[in-house]
């Protein structure tokens, strides 16, 4: 039996962060991975996924360069080269988490590791046993449970896609169907966007989902709306998706699962450690990350509250500057996370939605400014996608409590907005903010 201070169970975003930051106090820990080092976000996620919206993202400034007075032949895309270098560029990352580990004297174990008790855990034959185990083993994608179903693939299968598919069906209307979709077609697939309900990115304001499907609608992407998926089979021309409501949509070279993400935990023996799950089987846990055992903690996606990877790292590193730095109090506050949709354009948001703001301090309470306007980069290109933006603000204040931006370069505009709202900063003090000009940003200072 090898003796540490941490056991982390799960090598991604949060098990890595949770693990260097206590090796940094002095901590022996050992980490437990049975994949690749980095997780979901370095192997099929937020990396993987970024480099390809850069791809869509060339593809579509290619088209747009003619505005600009470019003569750019519509040169062909090479989606298998791009994987190869895509591919390299993540086991680079791999290779580099590795040292990492090893540079702060942390053991890491290849496996899967279940629980024997509440302080000892089995990879393969081995045995450790510590004070304080963090679980953080993230989660997988739903596929449906309908006939056929297998025939699809989920965003893991996008990234093993080798050549691009001429017929494209993402069911789905969160983050990933969004995001993929948008990709899809701006590297020139055919692109169905199937939805069970009317509406996308139904968590966020409305404003941002009615805004991206009416703009994937313009660049061509068909919007299949009340579509709930009963069957996929394949027929002589391709994949035919049957609905409820007695459509059969395709055929289809390629069909997208894009219907959540179930936590990570079948094979862990939790029982054993007396860790309870809830009742979509994310671990429950408080705002110290404690699971219903003294010494076992969760973090990240295992959890279901808000899988993003900056929200798993800023929970490990929280936790074990509380468990091994001092730092008592220390906790991740799951308030006023922004977040970017990396659509084509791109969603950035912070805070609450103008729904939710109405609900918690009532209609007289809340201001909301709009604004809406074609970019000026696009006044010269023969696409007009437009920026939407709603700032909204409650009490005579103006407290703004939340932001929501589509339109190009919401990503990068969101971060440092997010630090003001954060702060609690109002409506006069963004307009006592002089404006940067001209960018789309300033319209943020300028709202009347
Ligand atoms: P993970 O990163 O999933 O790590 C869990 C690790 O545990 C895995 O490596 C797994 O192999 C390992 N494991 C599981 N069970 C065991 C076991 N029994 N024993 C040993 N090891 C085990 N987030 C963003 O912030 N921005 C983005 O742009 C973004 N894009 C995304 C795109 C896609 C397509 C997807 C799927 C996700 C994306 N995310 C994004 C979400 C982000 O990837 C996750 O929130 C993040 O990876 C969660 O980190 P984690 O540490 O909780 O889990
Ligand atoms: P989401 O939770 O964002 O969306 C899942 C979608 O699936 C919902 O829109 C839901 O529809 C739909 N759905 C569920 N079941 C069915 C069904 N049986 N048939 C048809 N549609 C169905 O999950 P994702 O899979 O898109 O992403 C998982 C998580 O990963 C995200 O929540 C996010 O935290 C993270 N992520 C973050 C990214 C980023 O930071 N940029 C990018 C990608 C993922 P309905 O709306 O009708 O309920």
């Amino acid at each position: 039996m090898s003796e540490f201070d941490l056991i982390v169970i799960g090598g991604g975003s949060g098990g890595l962060a949770a693990a260097q930051r206590a090796a940094e106090y002095g901590a022996r820990v050992a980490v437990a991975e049975s994949h690749r080092l980095g997780g979901t976000c370095v192997n099929v996620g937020c990396v993987p996924k970024k480099v390809m919206w850069y791809a869509a993202d060339l593809a579509e400034g290619l088209r747009d360069a003619a505005g600009y007075g470019f003569e750019v032949p519509a040169g062909a895309h090479d989606w298998s080269r791009l994987k190869e270098t895509r591919d390299a560029y993540i086991l680079r990352l791999n290779g580099i988490y590795e040292t990492n580990l090893a540079r702060r004297g942390i053991t890491l174990l290849r496996g899967r590791a279940r629980f024997l008790d509440r302080r000892t855990v089995a990879v393969g034959d081995t045995r450790l046993c510590a004070p304080h185990i963090i679980i953080a083993t993230g989660g997988r994608p739903v596929i449906p449970d309908i006939a056929g179903s297998g025939l699809g693939i989920t965003s893991d299968g996008f990234f093993e896609l080798t050549e691009r598919p001429r017929r494209v069906a993402v069911v789905g209307s969160g983050y990933i169907a969004v995001e993929l979709a948008g990709i899809f077609a701006a590297l020139g697939s055919e692109v169905s966007l199937v939805l069970r309900t009317g509406a996308a990115l139904k968590q966020f304001d409305a404003m941002l989902g009615e805004s991206m499907l009416r703009i994937l609608g313009e660049e061509g992407v068909r919007i299949d709306t009340h579509a709930v998926p009963q069957e996929l089979a394949r027929e002589a021309h391709g994949l035919r998706l049957a609905t409820g409501d007695g459509r059969h949509l395709g055929p289809f070279d390629c069909v997208l699962w894009a219907v959540g993400r179930v936590s990570a935990v079948s094979d862990l023996d939790l029982t054993r450690a007396g860790v309870a799950c809830d009742a979509d089987g994310f671990i429950t846990t408080d705002k110290y990350q404690v699971t219903g055992t003294a010494g076992i903690y969760a973090i990240g996606d295992v959890t279901g509250r808000a899988q993003l990877t900056p929200v798993a790292i800023a929970a490990g590193r929280r936790l074990s500057d509380r468990l091994f730095g001092g730092k008592a109090d220390r906790h991740l506050d799951y308030h006023n996370i922004p977040t970017v949709v990396f659509g084509h354009p791109p969603i950035g948001t912070v805070g609450l939605t103008e729904r939710a703001a109405r609900e918690d301090y009532g209609d007289d309470n809340v201001t909301v400014f709009k604004s809406g306007f074609v970019p000026m980069y696009h006044q010269l290109t023969s696409r007009k996608p437009r920026c939407d933006m709603k700032l909204v603000t409650v009490g005579p204040e103006k407290r703004v409590v939340g932001i929501h931006v589509i339109g190009p370069g919401a990503d990068e505009m969101m971060q440092g907005f997010a630090v003001a709202v954060r702060m609690g900063a109002t409506k006069a003090e963004f307009d006592d903010t002089v404006a940067i000009h001209p960018t789309s940003a300033e319209e943020l200072v300028t709202m009347r």
